[in-house]
């Protein structure tokens, strides 16, 4: 490259030091390619900020925190376990071997520790 010369901002090809459109690409050189890079850098940090500052994230680690929770705090009752423990309650209360309402204790027992097996506790 002489001194006179330069190379194009747009197609790095070698022009002269004077021209305002490059003869190879025809493109302005008073175009500063370095002032392009900023703006669309400053547009990908705006963009990053939006979708950091939305709430997805937070959901996400409330998720986590809801099944570690649900699974750490009843480790080893079966429903088996839960079905006695649900017999024994309505024993307890008096309602067994049928509720008030008619249904028969251990059946409800059943359906209820089917949904969780945290229905009759766990009690110590
Ligand atoms: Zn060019």
């Amino acid at each position: 490259m002489q001194a006179d010369e330069r190379k194009c901002p747009h197609c790095a090809e070698i022009i002269n030091r004077e021209a305002r459109v490059c003869k190879h690409c025809g493109r302005s050189s008073n175009e500063s390619p370095t002032l392009l890079l900023a703006i669309i850098g400053v547009v990908l940090l705006i963009a990053a900020a939006r979708s950091c500052g939305s709430n997805e994230r937070p959901v996400r680690e409330e998720a986590t925190r809801v099944v570690t929770t649900t699974v750490s705090s009843n480790p080893s009752i079966s429903s088996e376990e839960c079905e006695r423990r649900g017999v024994d309650y309505y024993k307890e209360i008096g309602a067994y071997p049928t509720l008030s309402d008619g249904r028969v204790a251990e059946d409800v027992a059943i359906e209820r520790c089917g949904r969780t097996t945290t229905a009759f506790g766990p009690w110590n």
